[in-house]
């Protein structure tokens, strides 16, 4: 399952496209670990890194 998620380059969003549903920035496999985002507007997490939508988005992004 992981293998067929792809990260975006720009905001780190991982979704199974090419292009980042967010942002239209290309995907890539290379990809380290993930936080997972249920509510942006109360986790710090989100904050640090600039997130404003829920999801999940890669830690490291080559
Ligand atoms: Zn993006």
């Amino acid at each position: 399952m992981r293998a067929a998620q792809k990260a975006c380059k720009n905001c780190s969003f991982i979704s199974g496209d090419d292009k980042c549903p967010l942002c239209g920035n290309p995907t890539t496999k290379d990809w380290q670990g993930y936080v997972v985002i249920i509510d942006h507007t109360r986790s710090e997490i989100a904050q640090r890194m600039g997130i404003n939508v829920n999801g999940r988005f890669a830690l490291k992004v080559r």
